[in-house]
């Protein structure tokens, strides 16, 4: 993969990795079915931004309480929850008290699953998201993208905030609406350590997705796959879990339009293994 060139746009966030528990899933159930027989060990993942007195998680990961018999919905086999976050976290020095701001890409299972740790902590998501939660259409009631209990969770936290569309947050941190994955799903825009990063939730759950003339990717174990790349004039390869494809194509030229270079190591995707391996 081509990656590591981001150096436009440095500022003052360091941001990490936060490993949040795996699954087991086909690649082709995130790629419109491409390497339908390829299955592969996916993270669920948040992230952390850390400047001097600031730290902000984007996402919770799952809660052990969506999995049943150490399957997450569709019967794949998952070993997640709340115990892989809090390491994650404890690794970098963090508890839950220390986090300042939760900025939710989307409000589904396995980004919002651990949002009772923070019971009061600032959070913020798309107001059309948090109407999805309450809302599901039909498709995603079948899938169970939601997790019902986060509702009274996120009622009940006095700083819970909604927004509509983008907003320019603090200094090197910039949230952009992208729905189609969802249909309040936002992006992250921050000026890293490391340069710009565009932290893209379930819009694109792998980089391939978002350059679909990738022809390789690693899975959580640092093995390199072989994949199928899509005819060179698509300009994305969506997933299945697309709420509104318009909306998915639109959010998709938003967030490649703001990239300096089309170049995958601008992008953190929701649940892409090589995140693992690498630093941001
Ligand atoms: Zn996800």
């Amino acid at each position: 993969m081509a990656q590591g060139t981001c150096s436009r746009g440095a500022g003052k966030w360091k941001a990490s990795v936060l490993y949040c528990g795996m699954h087991i899933n086909a690649k082709g159930a995130l790629t419109s079915g491409y390497d339908q027989d390829l299955k592969l060990k996916l993270p669920y993942l948040a992230y952390l931004l850390q400047s001097e007195d600031t730290n902000i998680l984007i996402d919770t990961g799952t809660s052990e309480r969506f999995l049943v018999d150490g399957k997450a919905w569709g019967g794949c086999p998952a070993d997640a929850g709340s115990k892989y976050l809090l390491a994650s976290l404890e690794k970098k020095g963090v508890k839950p008290d220390d986090i300042d701001l939760i900025i939710y890409t989307h409000l589904h299972n396995d980004h919002a699953g651990n949002c009772n740790l923070f019971p009061t902590t600032k959070s913020i998501a798309q107001a059309a998201e948090w109407q999805g939660l309450n809302n599901p259409v039909f498709a995603e009631q079948m899938r169970r993208d939601y997790d019902l209990e986060v509702i009274p969770i996120l009622k009940s936290n006095p700083n819970f905030l909604t927004i509509d569309g983008d907003l320019d947050l603090m200094e090197g941190v910039r949230l952009l609406k992208t729905p189609g994955h969802t249909r309040g799903s936002q992006s992250v825009v921050v000026n890293t350590t490391a340069g710009l990063r565009v932290f893209v939730g379930d819009q694109f759950h792998l980089p391939c997705c978002c350059f679909p003339w990738m022809t390789q990717m690693k899975d959580c174990d640092g093995v390199t796959h072989q994949i199928t790349p899509a005819p060179s004039n698509w300009p994305t390869i969506p997933g299945s879990l697309v709420y509104d494809y318009y909306s998915y194509y639109e959010s998709a030229d938003r967030i490649k339009a703001i990239l300096p270079e089309m170049d995958p190591g601008y992008i953190v995707c929701g649940h892409d293994p090589d995140l693992l391996h690498r630093e941001l």
